[in-house]
């Protein structure tokens, strides 16, 4: 049975790994699909015409989580084409890994992955808020690595996606009075263009996870299917580790 039929969702980054997987499993459950990417169009548009397959409105549309008018525009844009919108997807992020102590771990590298992953989500969020009804979905991919490092080089990235979890949180308490509920899913090491389980990384990344492989992309789109569900509508301000045990 579809459980999300007559919702628009929008998913940030919907062209590849996590977010195309979100994209079609939205799909899958009947909403109509929004997108976004900043490099790979070619990429968002055939994902765009395989859930055209799948008979629910869709489209892609460029904006760099980077820049906050971006991000407003990339929500007006959504609700222009459908009408509304229900669940945001903040998937959109990148992952600059670096020791702290080498000269080479420039502060701007950290200042634009703070922009993508933490930035973005911000504007994602206060722009949705201003547009979406009663029963609003608000899910963000945040990361095992914001609350268990394990691994050195991580430190940057590791303070965006921790900055996450505190912005739900508060997120969560403002938007409770409205029935909109905010939620994280962090993801443990999956295999994506981000982390392929085919790099000399691999070893490294599960090397703590307790079931010892790495996730599918897939198995992070059903987590964020089931917190975009009616049957999470008591679930708000918290954190759902889809990690394989990592954080065990
Ligand atoms: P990928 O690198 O495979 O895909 C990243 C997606 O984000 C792409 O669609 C990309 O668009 C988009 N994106 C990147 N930068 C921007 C930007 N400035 N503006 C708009 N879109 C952007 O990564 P994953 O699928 O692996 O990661 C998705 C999310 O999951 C990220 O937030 C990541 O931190 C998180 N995560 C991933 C883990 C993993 O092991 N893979 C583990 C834990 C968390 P484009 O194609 O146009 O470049």
């Amino acid at each position: 049975m579809e459980t999300l039929t007559g919702k628009v969702a929008l998913v940030t980054g919907g062209s590849r790994g996590i977010g195309a997987a979100t994209a079609r499993a939205l799909a899958e459950e009947g909403a109509d699909v929004a997108m976004s990417y900043v490099n790979s169009g070619a990429k968002a548009r055939a994902i765009v015409c395989e859930l055209e397959g799948k008979g629910v409105r869709t489209a892609a549309f460029r904006a760099d989580q980077a820049d906050p008018s971006q991000v407003e525009g990339l929500i007006r844009a959504v609700v222009e084409r459908f009408g509304h919108l229900d669940i945001l997807v903040n998937n959109a992020g990148i992952a600059v890994s670096g020791l702290i102590d080498n000269p080479e771990n420039i502060i701007d590298d950290f200042k634009r992955q703070h922009a993508i992953n933490f930035g973005g989500v911000v504007a994602a969020i206060r722009a949705a808020v201003k547009v979406m009804e009663n029963g609003g979905r608000i899910i963000t991919v945040g990361s095992v690595i914001g609350t268990r490092v394990g691994t050195v080089g991580m430190a940057d990235y590791a303070a965006t996606k921790a900055a996450i979890v505190g912005y739900t949180k508060g997120a969560a308490r403002d938007l409770g009075p409205r029935n909109i509920t905010v939620n994280v899913l962090q993801a443990g090491a999956i295999d994506t263009d981000m982390n392929p389980a085919t790099s000399d990384f691999a070893p490294t990344a599960t090397a703590g996870v307790a079931l010892g492989r790495y996730g599918r992309p897939e198995e992070i789109a059903a987590g964020i299917i089931f917190l975009a569900s009616p049957a999470a509508s008591y679930i708000t301000g918290t954190v759902l580790n889809v990690d394989g045990g990592y954080g065990a």
